[in-house]
């Protein structure tokens, strides 16, 4: 394709009842130099891209052009659309564009210039009721109705919207304006969103922010990620029940100082994580999407493949990755001294002996292809097997080490923790949002990241969980000596990793070559065998105290059970360990 040429982009359903022109950030002039637009359903067949906004789509065109892209957009919760979230679906599109983070071409509800609104003086507080409350309608999928009408059995509420409505604006309503100026005159504002979803957080709180009250969050569990300041909202979710949510907030309505700490960051510089991520929004998404195009591998030197032929969709199981990268030090221990040593890419380390893939995908490749989903959608077919192997990894953590604080790291879709009951103190992490909303439906909220990159205090658990996670991870060696920092003396870490002895009888590798690895499978990086696994720990600080199979059979006809039993046998009796996956439990070193 010529470079000179602009991209032809075809905005192909309505955006509600306007079209996608009018949404915000995909008017035509903002990209005029990048891109043509049209609404011409006659230009499908030549259109670079076609652009669905997925809560008005009805079908797809009957054709798709090679190299053309469809586009998923769509600012709308995945809750309230649960299409946007389901693997059959999606793997129609090439890009996505959305409020996750995650997304191809992410979208706020937040644009750079309001930056400047959000530092304005409170206005006095002349309300008589301390809360204020707007919502057009009483649908919502979290307990947003529920908890507005207990919390107003509790405490006086002002309620201007169609939902759960007491009170009517005194001046003429002249919209947003309006709103905000009524919402400025009261303690605090329910900013209380219709769905509860991983970085879905729309304008209310920021409304609250800048109208200069405080906001009463209900909504996104990682809300931390999109504050501004510290101690700039309520979460209603700290509270057990309403009464106690009001209680709180009619004690400070009474304490000015203690109230006043809620305003305090209005006097402060913004936190420089909120102002890196609206950094997004300084460049509208439409020419975001332009720039995503133009790199998009599957767009990339298409120019001479004109014509109506209907490309085949590449399911998204059926991508490929395609960003790699060399490994330059061992992964486990940094050693230098590596040589290749098995087809087709597996190389071992001189020092430490373990055995890694070389070269790998890149992070963002591994975690783009967790974010689809596929596999945790497959997991939840498989929920009677998967409690059963979830259940013993319970029974073999709490032999060690039965209360106290737990971390979770790679918790996925929290199957684990949900079995764990009230003994521990929970906390997890989660590096695709894919896994942990299917956490967050079993009622936890896992921090969404790298372990590596997330902050937590020196000595401060009890027990460490680590579930088929280490062989995924790129610097195991680095995660298990935070896991140590992390760890209290005497701390328990409880981990399952494949057993490569296992790999190395049975020849698995030669099947698998890591360039056809396709979106959706698993990718192991590092493979270990007992003994190495077991040497690192020994040397980096931990004791021993238990290793054996760990059950990871999906599929149970009698043949594996009793080659399963067979090698639980010969582990208990001769140490010697050829089954699938190996797990451990070792302590903290005093
Ligand atoms: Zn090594």
């Amino acid at each position: 394709m010529s470079s000179t040429r602009k991209l032809e982009i075809l905005y192909y359903t309505p955006y509600f009842r306007e079209t996608i022109c009018e949404a915000i950030g995909f008017a035509p002039k903002l990209a005029e130099d990048l891109c043509v637009i049209t609404q011409d359903h006659d230009r499908l067949k030549d259109a670079d891209a076609v652009v669905f906004h997925i809560p008005n789509f009805k079908e797809f065109p009957q054709e798709k052009r090679p190299g053309q892209l469809w586009v998923a957009m769509s600012m709308e919760s995945d809750v309230n659309y649960p299409l946007q979230v389901d693997p059959e679906f999606m793997r129609n599109f090439d890009i996505t564009m959305n409020y996750r983070l995650s997304s191809d071409v992410p979208m706020l509800y937040f644009h750079p210039h309001q930056i400047a609104q959000l530092a304005s003086a409170p206005k006095p507080k002349t309300r008589s009721a301390p809360a204020v409350y707007f919502a057009s309608n009483n649908l919502a999928r979290n307990n947003r109705y529920e908890l507005v009408g207990e919390l107003m059995k509790h405490m006086p509420v002002d309620s201007y919207g169609k939902s759960q409505n007491n009170c009517n604006l005194e001046s003429l309503d002249t919209g947003r304006q309006s709103k905000l100026d009524t919402i400025g005159s009261y303690l605090f504002y329910f900013a209380f969103e219709n769905s509860s979803s991983i970085d879905y957080v729309s304008e209310k709180m920021y409304d609250g922010l800048i109208a200069g009250t405080v906001p009463v969050y209900l909504g996104a569990p990682n809300i931390d990620q999109y504050l501004p300041g510290e101690n700039c909202i309520i979460k209603a979710e700290d509270f057990p029940t309403a009464a106690d949510l009001a209680k709180h907030l009619l004690a400070l309505a009474q304490d000015k100082d203690a109230y006043e700490s809620y305003l305090s960051w209005k006097k402060l510089p913004l936190k420089k994580n909120f102002l890196d991520l609206i950094k997004i929004e300084e460049t509208p998404p439409i020419r975001r999407l332009c720039a995503k195009i133009s790199e998009h591998p599957r767009f990339k030197g298409t120019s001479e493949m004109v014509g109506t032929a209907v490309e085949s969709i590449a399911p998204i199981n059926e991508r490929q990755f395609h960003a790699f990268e060399n490994v330059d030090s061992c992964p486990l221990c940094n050693s230098l001294s590596f040589k290749f040593c098995l087809k087709p890419d597996i190389w071992r380390c001189h020092q430490c002996r373990v055995m890694f893939r070389n070269p790998r995908p890149t992070q963002q490749e591994i975690i783009r292809s967790y974010e689809t989903g596929l596999t945790y959608a497959q997991w939840q077919k498989e929920t009677n097997i998967r409690e059963i192997l979830w259940r013993e990894r319970v029974g073999i953590v709490s032999r060690h080490m039965s209360s106290g604080k737990l971390l979770d790291i790679g918790t996925g879709d929290g199957f684990f923790l949900s079995l764990l009951g009230t003994r521990y103190d929970i906390s997890s992490t989660e590096i695709s949002t894919a896994g942990a909303l299917y956490a967050n439906q079993r009622g936890f909220s896992p921090r969404i990241g790298d372990f590596l990159e997330l902050d937590y205090t020196d000595e401060s658990f009890d027990v460490i969980t680590l579930w088929h996670v280490l062989e995924h991870v790129l610097q195991p060696g680095r995660l298990l000596r935070k896991i140590h920092k992390v760890l209290k003396t005497n701390g328990i870490l409880a981990l399952a990793v494949p057993n490569e002895q296992h790999s190395l009888i049975f020849n698995a590798w030669q099947e698998m070559p890591l360039g056809k690895l396709e979106y959706g499978q698993e990718i192991h990086v590092t493979h270990f065998l007992p003994g190495v696994l077991k040497n690192y720990l020994k040397k980096n600080g931990f004791d021993l105290l238990e290793f054996g199979v760990d059950d990871v059979h999906v599929e149970r006809p009698f043949r594996t059970k009793l080659l399963f039993h067979a090698s639980k046998c010969l582990n208990s009796n001769i140490g010697w360990h050829c089954d699938k996956a190996m797990y451990l439990v070792a302590r903290k070193h005093p």
